[in-house]
């Protein structure tokens, strides 16, 4: 066969023979599908997509690429992938086939395959009494998440989830399938933690698990003309709030849509969010303050850990989404007022949602042995529209960098990597040292510049 095709296709039927999982090249039916991200904005044609079934399948993938000369990236869903291009000299690993997860309730960690979504980690985890610290959507996947940081709703608590990575199954630029410990790799480990898909495919992670019976977590809802009133008391109280809570401040622009329940469809609100941890101060007394602003509505309730994972309400499956975001010092009045100006009553924003994510307790004390050792700023901004057609995609776009513009007072230009879905400089992720080092542990590992992360390192 190889005698009769181009090199590139001769490597890629050779790969297909070798490999137990399935690869797709243009010319295969399925490869449409394959190819599709999460964020159906993407529109992404690589030179192949192959669906491992093992890191075998992995290996042998990395080094068939490098033999062909193309590059390899990989996705477990396609959530956060604007940024790497139409990938037509790369080959796609798409590791949904791998998703198993294997709870160890004693040593309260789970193991978990590369393509595993959170919510297969979240219910077998909940059987045990346990829980990950996964983030506001159940079908981001876990290794993407924990590679950029992972904030969720315990982050205050227990800091970023890539600090709670105990070790790592991996296959290197040069397709050999390595076991990441902090005793035999400290410096993949560490590049692992809050570094980006950079310095070798992840087939494997063993994240750590905490155990929770109850939570206090709900919506607290206001017509959006109260916005100014209710984000500045929310500034204020976030101030001082214990670490047990996490909360997330949300102006919301909700379209009539069937999916969303009558007191909420087509309406636009303020929302605070918040999860409040029982080892504290009485969650009671906590949210309090918030209740005093006299929302129109209030889900805030004891529940399961479990009802944290559809909390925020994202959309679940394929969704267009075009967003900015930044991180912020502070939000005072002067800044409220230019995010209102911009994005709340009267400004005629496009945007869906801007969310103010309260960072701050765990995520803000630096964590040796991660290449993300901290979240330095008190607020996430992120602004996001969904896009129905490519007028509308401009027009969310300019609203959404405008709004991170207009904000640039108010923070350092620094950005969160999982947040950021436009291609930015990787030293705003980082503190230089660390970007440093990072860069000195893909040099080490991929000197040929193999993989191809959504936000390479530089
Ligand atoms: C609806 C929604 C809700 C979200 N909520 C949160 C949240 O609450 N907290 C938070 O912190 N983030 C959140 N995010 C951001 C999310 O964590 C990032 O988009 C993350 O990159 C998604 O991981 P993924 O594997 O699903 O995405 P993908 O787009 O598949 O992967 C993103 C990148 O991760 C790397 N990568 C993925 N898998 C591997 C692997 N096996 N080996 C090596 N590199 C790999 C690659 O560089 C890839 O380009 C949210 C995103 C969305 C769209």
């Amino acid at each position: 066969v190889s005698t009769t095709l181009e090199p590139t296709s001769a490597a890629l039927a050779a790969l297909r023979a070798a490999i137990d999982g399935q690869l797709y090249t243009p010319d295969d039916e399925g490869y449409d599908t394959a190819r599709r991200a999460w964020n159906l904005v993407v529109d992404q044609h690589p030179a192949a997509v192959v669906l491992p079934t093992s890191a075998r399948d992995v290996a042998e993938t990395v080094r068939a690429a490098a033999a062909a000369g193309l590059r390899v990236t990989v996705q477990t869903t396609g959530h956060n992938v604007g940024t790497t291009g139409d990938l037509r000299d790369t080959v796609l690993v798409r590791t949904s086939a791998m998703h198993g997860v294997r709870i160890d309730p004693d040593r309260r960690v789970a193991h978990v395959e590369a393509g595993a979504l959170w919510e297969q980690v979240v219910e077998p985890a909940a059987a045990h009494g346990l829980v990950a610290l996964h983030g506001s959507s159940p079908d981001v996947g876990v290794v993407g998440y924990c590679l950029g940081g992972g904030i969720g709703w315990l982050a205050r608590r227990h800091g970023l989830a890539a600090h709670h990575v105990v070790a790592a199954e991996v296959v290197t630029a040069d397709g050999r399938i390595v076991r990441v410990t902090a005793e035999d790799e400290p410096d993949l480990l560490w590049a692992l933690k809050g570094g980006g898909g950079n310095v070798a495919v992840v087939t494997a992670l063993e994240i750590r698990l905490f155990p929770l019976d109850q939570v206090t977590a709900g919506w607290l809802i206001w017509p959006w003309e109260d916005s100014h009133r209710v984000l500045s008391a929310w500034t204020a109280w976030c101030e001082d709030a214990p670490e047990s809570v996490t909360s997330i401040a949300r102006l919301l622009q909700l379209p009539p849509l069937p999916v969303i329940p009558e007191p909420l469809r087509g309406r636009r609100l303020v929302v605070i969010e918040l999860a409040v941890l029982h080892d504290g101060p009485d969650p009671e007394a906590v949210i309090a303050p918030l209740r005093a602003l006299a929302p129109e509505i209030d889900t805030v309730q004891v529940m399961p850990p479990i009802g944290l994972m559809r909390l925020h309400q994202d959309p679940e499956g394929p969704t267009p989404g075009l967003s900015d975001s930044v991180m912020l010092d502070g939000l005072p009045e002067e800044a409220l007022r230019e995010l209102l100006a911009a994005a709340g009553p009267g400004s005629d924003s496009p945007l869906l949602a801007v969310e103010l994510r309260q960072l701050g307790g765990a995520l803000a004390r630096p964590v040796p042995g991660a290449a993300l050792s901290e979240l330095d700023g008190r607020f996430v901004l992120f602004a996001l529209g969904l896009p129905m057609d490519p007028d509308q995609g401009a027009a969310i776009m300019a609203a959404a960098s405008g709004l991170v513009a207009r904000m640039a007072p108010w923070g350092r230009g620094r950005r969160y990597m999982n947040f950021t879905e436009v291609p930015v400089d990787a030293g705003e992720f980082f503190a230089e040292g660390a970007h440093r080092r990072l860069r000195a542990v893909r040099d080490a590992h991929d000197p040929e510049r193999r993989l191809q992360a959504n936000h390479a390192v530089g």
